[in-house]
């Protein structure tokens, strides 16, 4: 499996040459620590649960980078 590319606008991990959550082109391939927000229990945005969703204004479930480069 290739490495995963970070969005640099959204921090969304992806193996494709286009952010699936934000459209953007915008990647790299040079970032430190993942993070996995998952689905809340009643689909509500996770930035109401999760401290690192809301630090990293994280507003769908998935995999993300903790810090692009
Ligand atoms: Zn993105």
């Amino acid at each position: 499996m290739a490495r995963a590319k970070a969005c640099r606008d959204c921090h969304f991990l992806t193996a494709e040459t286009q952010c699936p959550n934000c459209k953007s082109t915008n990647l790299s391939t040079s970032y430190t620590g993942v993070v996995v927000i998952l689905r809340g229990r009643h689909h509500d945005d996770p930035r109401k649960t999760s401290y690192i969703a809301e630090r990293l204004n994280i507003d769908k479930p998935g995999k993300y980078a903790l810090k692009v480069r």
